[in-house]
């Protein structure tokens, strides 16, 4: 019996829903779908999947907001194994993606394993029996021998601490919680940032709102986006030849998959650096504008945007981009720094999510009651973004440097999956009760991700980023190329981990489920 802290008893049940589970999984985005899909194909089915929300889709079902679509193309933004012959445009819009999500749900049946409306509050690991106990809503515990966190690095909505913001009077949200029950019409509305998120939307709320304030910090990079319908020609010949699609799939990939030539070697981006600077050149006639709007560090030090909508919005008599700090918020405006109050009914927060600290008031603890805080003091860090010493049979999905800014993150997580099955197989093949990344695997692989690092565009491109930490440490990107990537997952290494076998009894009473 464990005790978490603050909260109820743990009792283990004999069985039913707090299990215990082989595998437990967090989040029904790619990410925890995609899991459970592996999990199926090998041959396990005595999982849970808990989501928090009721329904599935993880970003896809968060990011609402007017113009949410992916930067990564259609046919490449899917699983592999599960090719979509009929995506509606080249870059695929956010209703179309959740629906993708949804077919997948059907197809592999992966309804049943979920629990909706289960919002994980706490995890604890037990070292007794080596189970995971997973507190549920901050009440109820669900047991796994095995843990997978599907959450993705990018859930945690990040809103400054504006001096003032409690006096607001107006309506304020946050991009990834759009309040649709708010009309924008002819409403003064401030967007804050200009990330990614941002400059899909901004062109979308431009034309209703009778004013629009765009509050940058740093200009970002942006290539022209190549959208465009997909012809009734192509999809008859996706659903009829798969290897056109494939093609095309390979295609995209290699395009995208070029771009990290520049992580090191950012003169190498020089073609694309020219074509940004074009794209504003002919979007932004406005020098003053261009100006402003015109990046002073080295393309790729923040994820590059494309965007074809973006600049013209930003043209609109209705629109003033401001590059001045925000010094104060009043009840009805916001004053910048240059002294001026700018009326506002509305302020739209397109800041981004708590990346490298998002796990910083989580309660996670593994063996001998070694806190998640405790292990990152020094920084978030794991084994291929996916195991971290001291957290036996915890398996982190998209976890530190495995992220990616110039690919699919889906190719990542199907690497990872596969890296995991692995884990799970040697577990079983030794008949044990627990497996952790040895410290040993972890600091190698971790020493090698800062020698990436040194230089490299996140660090070295003039740039802040959520790629960094405080420090100013590469914690989020992938430093290499996505198929040195697949290279390291492909054939778990078994002298990176080891294998426990505790309390036989336990063992059996979970190998027996
Ligand atoms: P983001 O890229 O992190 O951008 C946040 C923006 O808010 C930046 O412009 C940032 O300025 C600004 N900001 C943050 N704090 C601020 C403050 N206190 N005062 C003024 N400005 C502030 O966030 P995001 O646009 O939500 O995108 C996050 C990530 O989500 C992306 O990088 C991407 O990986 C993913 N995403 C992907 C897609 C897609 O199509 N695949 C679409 C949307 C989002 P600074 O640049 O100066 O920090």
């Amino acid at each position: 019996m464990a005790q978490a802290e603050g909260g109820p008893a743990v009792v283990t049940p004999a069985a039913g829903p707090g299990g215990p589970y082989k595998v437990v999984v967090i989040g029904t985005g790619f990410s925890g779908l995609g899991m459970a899909i592996g999990l199926k194909k090998a041959g396990v089915h005595d999982f849970v999947i808990l989501e928090k929300a009721d329904e599935v889709g993880g970003t896809w079902r968060e990011n609402t907001y007017p113009g949410c679509a992916c930067d990564i193309m259609s046919l490449l933004y899917s699983y592999s194994f599960e090719p979509k012959t009929d995506w509606s445009r080249m870059f695929p819009e956010q209703h179309e993606l959740l629906a993708y999500i949804k077919d997948v749900v059907d197809k592999y049946e992966l309804a049943q394993h979920i629990r909706f409306n289960a919002e994980v509050t706490a995890t604890e690991y037990d070292d007794a029996t080596d189970t995971w106990q997973v507190t549920v809503n901050g009440g109820e515990t669900v047991r796994g021998r095995a843990l997978v966190a599907g959450m993705g690095p990018l859930h945690r909505p990040s809103i400054p601490d504006l001096p003032g913001i409690a006096s607001f009077e107006g309506t304020a949200f946050h991009s990834a919680e759009w309040d649709h029950s708010y009309d924008l019409e002819g409403k003064r509305v401030t967007v804050i940032g200009t990330g990614a998120s941002a400059i899909q939307f901004v062109p979308r709320i431009a034309a209703k709102v009778r004013h629009l304030t765009v509050f940058q910090r740093t200009p970002p990079w942006i290539l022209p986006k190549p959208d465009r319908r997909v012809t009734g020609v192509e999809r008859a010949l996706f659903r009829r030849f798969p290897l056109v699609q494939r093609g095309y799939r390979n295609g995209i990939y290699l395009m995208q998959e070029s771009f990290v030539l520049g992580f090191k070697n950012p003169r190498l981006l020089k073609a694309a650096s020219s074509l940004a600077r074009g794209h504003l050149a002919r979007q932004v006639p406005d020098r003053s504008l261009r100006r402003k709007l015109t990046p002073d560090y080295t393309m790729g030090c923040k994820r590059t945007l494309v965007s074809s909508d973006y600049y013209p919005a930003l043209t609109r008599p209705n629109v003033e981009l401001t590059t001045e700090g925000i010094a104060e918020v009043r009840p009805r405006s916001i004053v910048t720094r240059d002294g001026r109050e700018h009326e506002v009914d509305a302020i739209v927060f397109g800041t981004g999510f708590h990346v490298t600290d998002a796990f910083d008031g989580a309660r996670i603890v593994g063996r001998n009651g070694l806190k998640i805080q405790d292990a990152w003091r020094d920084g978030v860090e794991a084994h291929l973004g996916v195991a971290v010493k001291g957290f036996p049979n915890l398996f982190l999905l998209l976890g530190p440097n495995s992220g990616l800014g110039h690919n699919s993150m889906i190719f990542i997580i199907e690497a990872q999956v596969r890296y995991v099955l692995q884990c799970l197989a040697m577990l079983d093949g030794a008949g044990g009760t627990a497996i952790s990344v040895k410290p040993s695997a972890q600091d190698r692989f971790n020493r090698w991700v800062r020698r990436r690092s040194e230089g490299a565009v996140w660090v070295a491109g003039g740039c802040d980023s959520w790629y960094l930490d405080r420090d100013g440490v590469n914690r989020a990107a992938w430093p290499a190329s996505t198929l040195a990537f697949w290279l390291r997952t492909r054939r778990l290494d078994p002298g990176d981990f080891h294998i426990e076998r505790r309390d036989e009894s336990a063992a059996a009473s979970l190998s027996a489920r």
